[in-house]
């Protein structure tokens, strides 16, 4: 009894699955067609924007990119695509500046995570939405992204040029004076470490009668007759040293 039982609610659950399958067919079969038949549709075809394909670099319609081959993108790159060669170059204010020889871009291991793009601090690249990529060797996956021929560098307008010249002229005046101001700090120095040397004259010294006067009302006391004495002496020092340096105003 049992057995008849499973047997009827087997092909009944049967049933249910058929109906909702066919009914999955049968949606299917009136909405319409979205098949792409490519190639044959390859001029009206259309890619959305947004899909990334392969990464370039922007070119202007002068032919110039705006890679200053600053490296991030080979850095911020998780798998190695990006490899870059550079060289240094003089620019006509004589300063030293990098720039790009080639980019490499190995499409065969390119994530397409667009980090590279959203680093890039000139927003110097992009992706395609160019989906054919497909070729027989994987070698033929790696491209250089800077395919026009590189420019030189170019010239500075006559308002480059004379602002670069006015900040020049400034920059030597400002050392010059620095350099001035330098020499007088080293004369000062000079000039106030001068009675110090002097003082070997010493004995030369001849006291004045003010000088002989203070001695004289120390007498009897030696103590303070030295003491006098040796600030007498240092005074009169320091007076002829003055004296020696500065020989038309220390007269
Ligand atoms: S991050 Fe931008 S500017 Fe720097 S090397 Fe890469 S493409 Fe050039
Ligand atoms: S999209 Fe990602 S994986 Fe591809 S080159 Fe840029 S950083 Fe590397």
């Amino acid at each position: 009894m049992g057995s008849f039982k499973d047997y009827f609610s087997s092909l009944g659950s049967g049933f249910l699955s058929l109906v909702k399958g066919m009914s999955v067919t049968g949606k299917e079969f009136v909405t319409p067609k979205i098949t792409e038949k490519y190639p044959e549709n390859r001029e009206t075809h259309h890619i959305p924007q947004r899909f990334r394909a392969c990464l370039e670099l922007i070119y202007d319609k002068d032919g110039n990119h705006r890679c200053i081959a600053c490296g991030t993108c080979e850095r911020v790159c998780p798998n190695g695509t990006i490899s870059l060669e550079t060289k240094m170059v003089d620019t006509w204010d004589g300063k030293k500046k990098k720039k790009l020889v080639r980019y490499g871009y190995d499409l065969g291991s390119c994530t397409f995570c667009q980090l590279c793009v959203v680093n890039c601090p000139t927003d110097a690249l992009t992706f395609s939405n160019d989906f054919e990529q497909a070729v027989f060797t994987r070698s033929k996956l790696v491209k250089k992204l800077n395919y026009l021929p590189d420019k030189p560098e170019p010239e500075p307008t006559p308002e480059q040029r004379a602002k670069f010249e006015a900040e020049k002229a400034a920059k030597i005046e400002a050392a010059k004076a620095a350099a001035a101001a330098k020499a007088a700090a080293a004369k000062e120095t000079t000039s106030s470490a001068a009675p110090a040397t002097a003082s070997p004259a010493a004995p030369a010294i001849e006291l004045d009668e003010k000088a002989k006067k203070a001695l004289a009302a120390c007498k009897g006391d030696p103590e303070k007759e030295a003491k006098v004495r040796a600030a007498l002496e240092k005074a009169a020092a320091l007076k002829a040293a003055k004296a020696a340096q500065n020989p038309t105003t220390e007269k």
